[in-house]
């Protein structure tokens, strides 16, 4: 029980403060009956010790949820799936890429078609997989015949991957692509001058770099790629 108000003492900052007092004042009059302890589910024994490790850090599982079988714009009645990320939610970089296509929606699964498989190839290049990395989008459905992402449309979903951003707290991110890297910093400057050089996001270093379904239009613009992982390889090395 003491343990128990404890953890509401010390670190549940971010509850509503009136609930935190009322489950407060109902923990110490229980313990004031005589209770000894609470009898909580193993869920939440965990929470309470993530509370107790420094805050409420949201997770990208509690995340999924929130987003659920998102309707908050009008993407949701074309798609097949909501493609959310993958990889490893504790990435040291996180690939930023514009939005599901085609194989995408269908797998629900980001990059897996061939701009996806050309991604796996640059990644191996520099050492690693796609499970050392966090991949994701900045829409999470795929637009009808892969137009370009609407304002209302980014509005409604860049909110969730700032929070997967946060969750999994990478030092840095690759954008790929013009609208990746023009989204996340807020700019319209050209990928081309964009590409190559370090920017922050939210405190965390970001690399543009071309979209690999650009690479495979253009392939004389891998040696520039080749050029930008390079620099990646070495902020990853160093992070
Ligand atoms: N292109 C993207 O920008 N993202 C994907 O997931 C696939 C292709």
């Amino acid at each position: 029980m003491t343990e128990a108000i404890k953890a509401f003492n010390e670190s549940s900052t971010q509850l509503l403060p009136e609930i935190r007092e009322d489950l407060k004042a109902y923990l110490q009059y229980m313990k004031g009956l005589g209770y000894q302890g609470v009898v909580l589910s193993e869920n939440s024994v965990r929470i309470l010790e993530r509370w107790n490790k420094g805050g409420l850090a949201e997770t990208l599982d509690t995340i999924q949820v929130d987003l659920g079988a998102c309707q908050r714009c009008k993407l949701h009645k074309g798609r097949k799936h909501i493609v959310f990320g993958a990889g490893n939610p504790r990435a040291k970089l996180t690939f930023v890429g514009e939005g599901p296509g085609y194989e995408e929606d269908i797998q629900g699964e980001p990059f897996v078609g061939k701009a996806g498989q050309l991604l796996t190839r640059i990644l191996r290049a520099i050492g690693l997989t796609r499970e050392d990395v966090y991949i994701c989008n900045i829409i999470k459905c795929r637009p009808p015949g892969n137009r370009n992402p609407e304002p209302d449309e980014i509005a409604a979903c860049i909110p969730f991957l700032r929070r997967q951003l946060r969750a999994i707290g990478p030092g840095l991110i690759c954008a790929l692509g013009t609208f990746a890297a023009q989204t996340l910093l807020a700019t319209k400057t050209p990928i081309s001058r964009l590409r190559g050089n370090f920017y922050t996001y939210e405190g965390i270093r970001i690399l543009p770099t071309y979209h690999p379904a650009f690479l495979l239009r253009n392939p004389a613009k891998k040696a520039d790629v080749w050029e930008d992982m390079q620099k990646l390889q070495e902020a990853y090395e160093k992070s």
